[in-house]
C-alpha cells in the first residue's frame, strides 16, 4: 500500500447517475481537502459523443447539483474540472477504444502512474471491458478494478461476474464497493468494538440477547423499477449491505484494522462462513417478504410497486429474516434483518439488546426494567446511542426510566463527515482493500441467501402486502414479537 504521486482515474460510464452524482462529488472533496495526488487526471468513458468542454459542462452541473452549498468553491470545481476528460467508447465495440488507450498513454511517465477503472456500468459490461484492458497491456499492477453492486443474481451468476474480472486482473487488484463499508458510523462501529473495552466482555451471547439490522427507505423504486424487478430487497440489499454490517457487528477481533492486511475480511467472511444455513421450513418460519401497495408517504400519495412497474410481479420490496450466527460467541442470539422501500422512515441503524437485568431489586410496578441498548445509526444522522435506565428524579422512592447517552457526529466532531465514496475512492487510489469484499466474502454470503431466494421462487407465494408509508408488513411483526421481542423504533 503506498500513496501514489499520479494516479488516472477513469470512470467507465462517466454519463451515468452514479458517477455524476456520487464519483464526482467524492473526488471534488478529496481535491479540495488536497488528499488526490497532485498529478490525477479523472477520465471519463461513455458513448455519448461528447469532448472534454461538453462533459466538464455535464460535470459543473453535476457538482452544482449535488455538492452541499456551504461546500460549492467556483474556483475548487474549476481545479477539478481542469483534471476531467472525456473520451467516447463503446466498450462492447473493440475498435472504439484507441482514444482511450492514447489519452492513458499521453502524460509523462505514464506507466508509473496508478491506473484506476471504475466500472461504473452494467455489470454485463464488466466482461468486454476487462477483456479489452488485459488483452491491450493495461490491467498489470498497479492497475486497479473497481466494480459496484449487483455482482451477480445468485452464486452461479456472481462466480462468473468474478471469474470475468479474474481472467484479467489478479484478486489483489479487485475492489468491490460496498458503500456502507465507507460510511464513518460503520467505521465507527470497529473503533467502538476494538478501541475501548467496556463493551468487548458483554459482546456474546451471555450478555447480548439479540441484535437488530433495520435499513428502511421512504423511497419507492422509481425510475430503477425496471432493474429493481430483476432483483427485489433480498438481492438489492440483505446480500451486500444488510450482511456486511452484521459481519462487522459479529466478527472476532482482528489483528490489525485499516493497515492493509487481511484481518479484517478474513474475519468477516468466518463470520459469513458461521451463519445457519437455511432449510424450506427455516425460510417458511424465519423470513418474510413484502411489497407496498399504494399509500401515503410524507404526506403525499403514492402508487404501489405494482403499479409503479407497470405490471404483476413476485418481487419483493421489503424482507425480514431471523438469522443466526452458529459459533461460540454468538450461539443462540437471533439476528433479526430487515429492509425495505417505501416505509414509514429512512432510517439505517443497528441495535444491540443487551439482557435485562437478573432481578429487580426496585420491584417496578411493571416488574421489568428496560433492557440496555446500544444504538449506531448510520443514516439518516450518523451516531450512536446507550440506552440505560435511571432514576427520575423526585422524593416519591425509585421510579424508573429509561433515558439515552447520545453521540451525534455532527454535534460530538466540529468537522464534516465525508461521504462514504470519499474513503472509498481514497483507499482504492492508495490501495487499501481492508473496505472492500473479497471475492470470497461475496460468494459465500450468496451461498447463505440462495436457499432462501431458491425456496421462495420454488414456494411461488406472492409477498405480503404493506401499505406504502407503513412499518413494513404485519408478518415482520410476528417474526421478532413470537420471541417475546418488539422492533425498536428510536
Ligand atoms: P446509468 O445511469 O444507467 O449509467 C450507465 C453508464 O454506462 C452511462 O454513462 C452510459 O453512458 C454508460 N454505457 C452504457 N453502455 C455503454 C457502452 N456500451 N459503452 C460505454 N459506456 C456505456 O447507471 P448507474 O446508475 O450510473 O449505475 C452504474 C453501475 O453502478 C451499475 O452497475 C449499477 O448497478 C451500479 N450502482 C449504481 C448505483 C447508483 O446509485 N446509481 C448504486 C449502486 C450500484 P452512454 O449511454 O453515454 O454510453
Amino acid at each position: 500500500m503506498h500513496f501514489p504521486e499520479a494516479c488516472d482515474f477513469v470512470v467507465f460510464g462517466g454519463t451515468g447517475d452514479l458517477a455524476l452524482r456520487k464519483l464526482l462529488p467524492a473526488l471534488y472533496h478529496c481535491d479540495l481537502e488536497g488528499r488526490l495526488p497532485a498529478d490525477t487526471r479523472v477520465i471519463a468513458v461513455s458513448r455519448s459523443e461528447l469532448d472534454d468542454d461538453g462533459y466538464r459542462a455535464e460535470a459543473r452541473a453535476a457538482l452544482a447539483e449535488h455538492v452541499a452549498a456551504e461546500f460549492q468553491d467556483l474556483a475548487a470545481v474549476e481545479r477539478l474540472l481542469e483534471r476531467v476528460h472525456y473520451v467516447t467508447v463503446d466498450v462492447q465495440d473493440p475498435g472504439s477504444w484507441q482514444p482511450l488507450f492514447d489519452t492513458l498513454k499521453d502524460r509523462e511517465n505514464a506507466d508509473e502512474a496508478v491506473r484506476v477503472f471504475y466500472l461504473s456500468v452494467a455489470p454485463s459490461l464488466f466482461g468486454p471491458i476487462c477483456h479489452e484492458l488485459g488483452v491491450n497491456g493495461f490491467a498489470e499492477a498497479p492497475a486497479r478494478v473497481v466494480v459496484e453492486k449487483p455482482i451477480g443474481t445468485d452464486l452461479a451468476s456472481a462466480k462468473a461476474v468474478n471469474n470475468t474480472i479474474s481472467e484479467f486482473f489478479d484478486e489483489s487488484q479487485i475492489f468491490r464497493i460496498d458503500h456502507y463499508l465507507g460510511k464513518e458510523s460503520v467505521q465507527n462501529l470497529l473503533v467502538t468494538r476494538f478501541a475501548n473495552t467496556f463493551l468487548e466482555p458483554l459482546w456474546n451471547s451471555h450478555s447480548i440477547d439479540h441484535v437488530q439490522i433495520t435499513v428502511a427507505e421512504t423511497l419507492g423504486t422509481g425510475n430503477r423499477a425496471g432493474y429493481y424487478d430483476r432483483s427485489g430487497a433480498m438481492r438489492d440489499m440483505v446480500q451486500n449491505h444488510l450482511l456486511q454490517l452484521l459481519c462487522l457487528v459479529a466478527m472476532e477481533p482482528p489483528i490489525e484494522i485499516g493497515g492493509g492486511r487481511e484481518d479484517v475480511r478474513d474475519e468477516k467472511l468466518k463470520v459469513l462462513q458461521a451463519l445457519k444455513p437455511m432449510t424450506p421450513a427455516d425460510v417458511d418460519r424465519d423470513t418474510v417478504r413484502g411489497r407496498y401497495t399504494s399509500g401515503w408517504v410524507a404526506g403525499k400519495p403514492v402508487e404501489g410497486y405494482v403499479e409503479e412497474l407497470g405490471h404483476e410481479s413476485m418481487t419483493e420490496t421489503f424482507v425480514a429474516i431471523k438469522a443466526e450466527v452458529q459459533n461460540w460467541r454468538w450461539a443462540g442470539v437471533p439476528f433479526y434483518l430487515r429492509t425495505g422501500k417505501r416505509l414509514d422512515r429512512r432510517v439505517s441503524e443497528i441495535v444491540v439488546v443487551f439482557k435485562n437485568a437478573p432481578y429487580d431489586p426496585f420491584r417496578q410496578r411493571e416488574g421489568v426494567t428496560e433492557p440496555n441498548r446500544l444504538t449506531i445509526r448510520v443514516q439518516p444522522e450518523e451516531g450512536m446511542q446507550i440506552h440505560l435506565n435511571a432514576k427520575e428524579p423526585g422524593p416519591g422512592g425509585y421510579r424508573l426510566k429509561p433515558v439515552s447517552l447520545d453521540l451525534s457526529y455532527a454535534n460530538a466532531f466540529d468537522k464534516r463527515s465525508p461521504d462514504a465514496y470519499e474513503r472509498l475512492l481514497m483507499d482504492v487510489i492508495r490501495g487499501n482493500m481492508t473496505l472492500f469484499m473479497r471475492r470470497d466474502e461475496v460468494e459465500a454470503a450468496w451461498a447463505w441467501c440462495e436457499p432462501i431466494l431458491k425456496h421462495w421462487e420454488s414456494a411461488a407465494l406472492t409477498p405480503k402486502s404493506y401499505p406504502a408509508g407503513s412499518a413494513g408488513p404485519t408478518a415482520s411483526f410476528t417474526l421478532i414479537e413470537r420471541d417475546g421481542r418488539s422492533w425498536q423504533e428510536s
